[in-house]
């Protein structure tokens, strides 16, 4: 067939023997590529069956003897090659030198082209068919490509997944060490501790609503936040609008006015404030302030967990909370918010023997409203309780820290002091008299008279070590004080010592 189709060989190559040009041609015809020489003339010298199929031509598209300047114009004509690329490969052939180049058949095939020149002039030119291992590289190149993205996503959600942990338990250390907090200030050590692990870079306070609900007191701060001593409710639009406000600088966002009129040393860009809600209620607010130069993506993130901290903390002030009006309700009086019987004579029995062992001294102030049965008939029940409140308010005020102010029922009230001898108590009781007595209590649009108190003093030291003792001293004491006209005060040691 081959030999009907064109003849392979030029009947001018006159070195070479016949048959060794035959079984040559038998090997290049069962090898892939195509094959063409071309003599130092330019005509075709030899080819093989192969190019036909490789470079999709017809049978009569070369034949032996064929110029190469028609096989090339032929190759334009199917589109094999440019124009531009036919007078490239004859300036090449020109050359002399070998070259190589590749095209792409109008059916998509690639081929590779290349041409060796032959001693004597002329040039071997051989063609391969590298669509498939074109197409396999561009697949490898492809298939390593989406090995490297979904190696690059997996690797990306690794990092969450490990950041998420890492948060998950910062969070859970948090809570732990949140639950075991006995009281606010405690807490605020806590989150201070923690804040600055677990929203690392960034700055920040906290507040709380103060017991008057007017304004919100600073609690505590971390990373070098400045915290205001107070801030008004209404100049932070989370707490206006009832949810968590991230305030961007970039942004259209209004500034919350606590963090603009904040005389801090840089401006901030980006900060969150989070309301602390408990049990339903808005107990106060978190303020966190975002580095400079954070990107969106930091700070979104960073949001979010701050979310989730604010959600903790606001739990953990909710119990301890919970715990201080349990605790309250059990030791304090609801009328003057001062101790209850109960607590005192529990404090008084822990001091008895705390003074037992280091020797030291303690004494008790009792007393009692003078002529104040008289005094609720002729203001009225209502007028009495604002005259014991403020007889309370007098006591939370001289007696904040050490001792422990009580009411004892009724008109009747004590105060523990410890470390106090009863020479010093006597002072003590003398200054309570007197501040009672011009104590003045508004009452409708009028004023109240003034109601004044009678004091019985006594100290550990004289009159223990029993404690029923001691309360039974100050009682006479006191009675005294009323047999000696009201508004006075009278010590126990004097009194026995006489
Ligand atoms: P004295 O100077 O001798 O103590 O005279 P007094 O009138 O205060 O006498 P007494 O202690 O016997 O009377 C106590 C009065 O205190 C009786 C009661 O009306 C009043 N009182 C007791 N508890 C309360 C209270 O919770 N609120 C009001 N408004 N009055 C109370
Ligand atoms: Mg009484
Ligand atoms: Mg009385």
């Amino acid at each position: 067939m081959l030999e009907q189709r064109a003849p392979l060989m030029a009947e001018r190559s006159v070195n070479t023997d016949v048959i060794r040009r035959e079984q040559m041609l038998e090997i290049l015809n069962k090898m892939e590529q195509g094959i063409v020489v071309w003599d130092s003339d330019e005509n075709c010298l030899m080819f093989n069956e192969r190019i036909f199929v490789v470079l999709e031509l017809n049978p009569t598209d070369l034949h032996i003897g064929m110029k190469r300047e028609a096989f090339l114009e032929t190759a334009v004509r199917l589109q094999v090659i440019t124009a531009d690329s036919k007078k490239e490969a004859q300036a090449k052939f020109k050359s002399g030198q070998p070259f190589s180049f590749d095209r792409s058949l109008p059916s998509g095939k690639v081929i590779s082209s290349f041409a060796r020149p032959i001693s004597g002039g002329g040039y071997v030119v051989t063609f391969t068919d590298v669509t498939q291992f074109r197409k396999d590289a561009a697949d490898l190149v492809e298939a390593k490509k989406t090995a490297e993205r979904a190696e690059t996503k997996a690797l990306k959600m690794l990092a969450k997944e490990q950041a998420w942990r890492e948060e998950a338990k910062l969070l859970g250390d948090l809570d732990e060490w949140l639950q075991s907090c006995k009281s606010l200030s405690e807490l605020f050590e806590v989150v201070t501790q923690f804040m600055t692990k677990l929203l690392p870079d960034t700055a920040g306070e906290l507040y709380l609503y103060s017991n008057s609900r007017d304004v919100l007191d600073g609690a505590c701060v971390w990373g070098g936040g400045e915290v205001h001593e107070h801030i008004a409710p209404d100049s932070c639009w989370a707490l206006r609008r009832g949810r968590g406000y991230r305030y961007d600088a970039a942004g259209l966002g209004l500034q919350c006015s606590h963090v603009s009129d904040h005389p801090r040393d840089s401006k901030v860009d980006n900060s969150l404030c989070v309301p602390i809600v408990a049990h339903g209620d808005t107990v106060g607010l978190m303020h966190v302030v975002y580095p400079k130069g954070a990107s969106e993506a930091e700070v979104k993130q960073g949001y979010e967990f701050a979310l989730q901290c604010g959600e903790h903390i606001s739990l953990a002030i909710a119990n301890v909370k919970l715990r201080d009006e349990l605790h309250d309700q059990s030791t304090r009086d609801s009328l003057t918010r001062l101790y209850n019987r109960r607590y005192f004579l529990e404090a008084m029995r822990t001091e008895a023997s705390m003074a037992a062992r280091k020797r030291t001294d303690f004494s008790l102030l009792s007393f009692d409203a003078d002529k104040f049965k008289s005094f609720n008939d002729n203001h009225g029940h209502d007028a009495g309780d604002m005259v014991l409140r403020a007889i309370a308010d007098k006591m939370h005020e001289m007696f904040s820290e050490g001792a422990t102010p009580c009411r004892f029922g009724g008109e009747e009230f004590s105060v523990l002091l410890p470390n106090v001898s009863a020479e010093e108590a006597y002072g003590v009781a003398d200054e309570l008299r007197r501040a009672v007595e011009e104590t003045t209590v508004r009452y409708g649009a009028g004023e109240l008279p003034p109601v004044t108190i009678s004091i019985g003093v006594a100290s550990f030291s004289n009159h223990g070590p029993l404690l029923q003792d001691i309360i039974n001293a100050a009682d006479r004491a006191l009675y005294q004080a009323k047999k000696d006209g009201r508004n006075c005060v009278r010590c126990a040691s004097a009194l026995e010592a006489g």
